[in-house]
This record gives structure tokens, sequence and C-alpha cells, in this order.
């Protein structure tokens, strides 16, 4: 059985995590901490990155740094994982998603300017697969309307647009390192931004409403309780097993950029004969080979294709059922406009394996059962 995913592993790991208990310091804050922001900081050029529990965590630290009050309204797609959305409802933001340019599946900047009312206060686009979203118009948007924008890159980490770091554009970024993502600690994340101005707050809201991060700089003598917090700090442990994936972070693109084109040059026959559509990457982005998917002609054969492969030895998922149509979509939410693509094209979209520990040759067999489905319709 080749499975969906399996959590990257390069064998550095072991000897970091080793280090980390000889250290004798396992909670947060520890030298593997360190050096994973410090690591970040440069490659990514970000002022400020602090490392978290998970990417939900780092969308929470955003919403609260954003000063998100009930009643606020958000701007979102609905096609993306709950955490994007529950981060922002735990304030008691109203979410408003917008529709997805389905070329992408990143929300339609275009229809972002429409969603716009008085109780707007930001706009949160996703990185769907690691491939930006227009980031320049829609940070033009957000200073027209005095609005904060947050990225999720929980996808996009060591993605770019522009030359520029998805998650170093906004005004916060939050990544994911949860063992599906391309760098992982298990369950991990990361919140970068910019300005200097939210680092205070920041460092207490993540250790619990303390000065502790002042305290351990030697800039104030004994720490206190200063301000409203959580706990949003991963144990040392965590971090040291993430620094041996930063390392080997070319190494890991490497393999999977590899996976990615041996699937995209596969499946270009199939695309012409109109049975399949694959990714679309705009010029403007450089993508980290995060997701590999393909797009049927409908729900449908979707379903007869991932029972096809599954009875062949090979795991394929499909992805997000759209949050509008959720419970919690419908009472946390509303969807602005029309629902053009968001429902239709999530139906038919399927996931194929793609993962570091995945050789080559079982890409190539995966590659070679997806051409051999005698289920297509044409698109
Ligand atoms: C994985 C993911 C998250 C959540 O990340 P965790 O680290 O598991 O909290 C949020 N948003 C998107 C788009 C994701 O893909």
């Amino acid at each position: 059985m080749i499975d969906f995913n399996v959590a990257p592993f390069t064998g550095k790991e072991t000897e970091y995590m080793q280090q980390a208990i000889a250290n004798g310091k396992l909670c947060g804050d520890g030298p593997f901490t360190k050096k994973c922001s410090q690591w970040m900081k440069e490659h990514f050029e970000s002022q400020h990155c602090l490392l978290t529990t998970s990417c939900t965590h780092a969308l929470e630290m955003a919403a609260y740094l954003c000063d998100i009050q009930p009643g606020d309204e958000v701007i979102m797609p609905a096609y993306t994982f709950v955490s994007t959305a529950d981060a922002f409802v735990l304030r008691g933001a109203k979410i408003v998603f917008v529709d997805i340019n389905p070329k992408t599946m990143n929300l339609d900047e275009n229809l972002i300017e429409e969603a716009i009312t008085e109780k707007t206060r930001a706009i949160v686009p996703v990185h769907y697969a690691g491939v930006a979203c227009a980031m320049d118009e829609i940070m033009a948007i957000a200073r027209k309307h005095n609005l904060l924008v947050v990225e999720d890159a929980a996808q996009g980490v060591n993605a770019w647009y522009k030359g520029k770091a998805l998650g170093t554009i906004g005004d916060f970024g939050c990544y994911s390192f949860h063992e599906t993502k391309n760098y992982t600690m298990g369950e991990g994340g990361a919140l970068l931004f910019q300005e200097d101005k939210y680092q205070e707050k920041a460092e207490i809201l993540r250790e619990k409403g303390t000065d502790r991060s002042k305290f351990f700089r030697g800039q104030v003598d004994k720490y206190t309780w200063v301000d409203y917090g959580s706990s949003y700090l991963p144990s040392d442990l965590n971090a040291a097993y993430l620094y041996a994936q930063l390392e080997l972070f070319k190494e890991i693109n490497d393999k999977r950029m590899a996976i990615w084109n041996l699937y995209n040059e596969a499946f270009a026959s199939l695309e012409e004969k109109h049975l399949v559509e694959r990714p679309f990457v705009p010029d403007y982005a450089v993508h980290n080979a995060h997701m590999y998917y393909l797009k049927l002609k409908n729900l449908e054969t979707r379903t007869a294709f991932i029972r096809y492969m599954k009875e062949n030895g090979v795991q394929c998922v499909f992805h997000y059922i759209p949050l509008h149509t959720a419970t919690a979509g419908q009472k946390f939410g509303r969807f602005h406009g029309e629902d053009r693509y968001t429902t239709r094209e999530s139906e038919r979209l399927v996931r194929l394996p793609m993962y570091y520990n995945l050789d080559l040759a079982q890409a190539e067999q995966v590659a070679e059962l997806v051409l051999k489905f005698p289920g297509y319709q044409e698109i």
C-alpha cells in the first residue's frame, strides 16, 4: 500500500533530539527553538518569527494581535482548513467567505472589495498547495480600506511570491509544521511579522501573559503577569526535530519537487485529452511542491477514481469540504456573492501521494496507475 502521507524523516532528527535531551532543556524557548526561529528569520527575511505549538495557534495569536472584537468581519475563502476560521471565531468575529479562483483554488482577489463592509477588519489569504495568492492586489485593497492581512501560509513554507517568502508579505504570516506539511516537528507552527510594534504583545501572549521573554533577555529583574496570555510555545524536543529538517530544507524541497514534476509531466497527455486538469502555478509564484492534485470531471468520477486507486494499493484523498456548507460555517459565517467555484471545484479535486520519503519508483507506479484509470470522463 502506498500511503497518501508519511511524516518526513531525514535521519538527522534523532541526533538533534538526543542533543536536546542532553541539553537538559525540554521546555520552550531552548537552544533549538532559537535556532529554528533564527534560521527562518534569515532564510525568509522576516523581522520576527516565533515558533508556536501549531499553525492553528499562530493564527489565534494573529487574530488576537489584530485586536479582533466581537462582531468584526474577516474575509477569507471557504475552501480552507477549519483553523483559518476558528482562530477568528474565537475572538467573536463573523467570517465572510468569498469565492475562489478555480485555476489556483486561492481566494479570488477580484471579489474581496465588494465583500468589505464598515465592520471588516482583516483579510486572510490562504496559499493553497504552497502556490501564492495575488499578494500585490490583496495588499493594495487592504491598505486602501485600512484592513490587516493575515497570511495562512500553513502550506507555504519555503514558497515565494515575486521573490518574497510567503508569510512575510502581510501583517502576519502563519506556518504549519504538522506532520502532513513539508517540514515538520509533529505538531508545530510559527508566527511571522515585520513590525516591531507587535513584538512585546506577541511575546507576552505566547508566554502566559507574562513578560518572561524580557526576563530571559535580562531586561527586567523578575517576570510577572502583565496582560492576557496563553501558552503557545513548543517543547525544545520538537524544535530539535524541526531544526534537522530546516537544515536539510534544500534536499527535502528537491525531492518533493522531483515527485511533483514526475506527476506533472506524466499527466500532460491526460490534460491534452481533457480528462484531467493539472495544477496551475502563476508566473509570479515559486511553489514548494506541497501538494499534487488533479481535477476530474465531477464528484462521481472522483469517487470512482479514489476507489480504483485504493483497490490498486494507492491511497488518494480529497480535500476541504467548503466551510460555508458546514454547521459551524453557517453559524459563524456567511458566503458573500455566488458560490460559482468553491463547491464545484472542491468536489472534483483529488490529491496524490506526496511526501519526502516516497521513492521516485513508487511515484512512477502511482503515475502509471493514474494513466490507466478506465473511468475518465471528458471535462
Ligand atoms: C495544516 C493547515 C492548518 C493547520 O495547521 P496546524 O499546524 O495543524 O494547526 C491551517 N491552515 C491550513 C491551510 C493548513 O493546511
